[in-house]
């Protein structure tokens, strides 16, 4: 079990002052992708926060989608105050429940797909979909305090969908800088790590997005593999990053959008950090890194 990730909330002032390093990351970063990973600097300068004085509440607030800030969140004030991120939690837990609706075949881009999946588990019973939803959550806070307006595309965890084309939808409605969605993969047991994927070409539909969502997945990437102590996947991918065109969810974004599968639940060590609430926290601090990396290159 890791031993280096704190066991409570983190502070206000410990999310400010992560976006601060990749604030100045950014400044100092005048050619694209130049800054040497593992830079940061130790003289950050703490950023203000939101000035609401109270934790956001657990979970169940979704983001106001469209309203522009003004009802009652923090959205709005902060460095990130003009950005709109969607986050995806793959999945839904109610989705095992309801064949009829999952397997629909739905737009996918050229071709068409099943309406969702049911997702995978760890060795122990815990849900991908549970672990996608409270990773969101997180990832969704961070972000907020740092004044962003994050939109979830699902309400809960105890639904059905929505579907792929229905989660690619939101995104393009909000309008949003980037979205992202929080997958865990279900590979071999024996290997391990995370991979980020990316839209290929596919005419007529990812034409428009594929080189900002190249950026939007490297900077994750970059973000995650320096925070979450996840290593890059080894039985897939290369070197962590994937490029697929086979993906509804990607091909009917109009927006910046990638996928990140964390880590590989079927994987004893990559479990034993998805099952680990602190863990959890770290990695939403990871992937809030590298998104407001992102969002923060104008
Ligand atoms: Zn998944």
């Amino acid at each position: 079990m890791p031993v280096s990730a704190p066991s409570g909330p983190r502070s206000r002032a410990t999310r400010a002052l992560a976006l601060a390093s990749v604030l100045l990351l950014t400044a100092a970063c005048s050619s694209p992708s130049g800054a040497p990973p593992g830079s940061d600097p130790t003289a950050a300068l703490p950023l203000p926060g939101p000035e609401d004085g109270a934790d956001a509440p657990d979970g169940d607030d979704r983001g106001a989608p469209g309203d522009g800030g003004g009802n009652g969140g923090p959205v709005g004030d902060g460095p990130l105050g003009d950005r709109v991120v969607v986050i995806d939690p793959g999945h839904n837990g109610g989705n095992a429940d309801a064949p009829d609706e999952i397997n629909a075949m739905v737009p996918a881009g050229p071709n068409e797909k099943a309406c969702d999946t049911v997702g995978t588990e760890t060795a122990s019973g815990y849900a991908e979909h549970e672990f996608n939803w409270e990773l969101s959550v997180l990832v969704k806070e961070r972000l907020e305090a740092d004044g962003a307006t994050v939109v979830l595309t699902r309400e809960d965890d105890g639904g059905v969908g929505p579907c792929i084309n229905e989660r690619a939808e939101i995104g393009n409605e909000e309008g949003a800088d980037a979205a992202v969605s929080l997958h865990a993969d279900g590979g071999p047991e024996s290997g391990r790590g995370f991979h980020v994927i990316m839209p290929g070409e596919v005419e007529g539909f990812t034409d428009d997005i594929t080189e900002p969502s190249r950026l939007l997945g490297e900077d994750i990437h970059r973000a995650y593999l320096e925070g979450s102590d996840v290593p890059t996947a080894d039985y897939l991918a290369d070197d962590g990053l994937d490029v697929r065109t086979d993906l509804g969810g990607l091909n009917m974004s109009d927006v910046p959008k990638v996928f990140l599968e964390t880590g590989n639940m079927r994987n004893p060590e990559d479990a034993a950090l998805m099952e680990d609430p602190a863990w959890r926290e770290q990695a939403a601090d990871a992937i809030a890194r590298g998104l407001a990396f992102y969002l923060m290159r104008g």
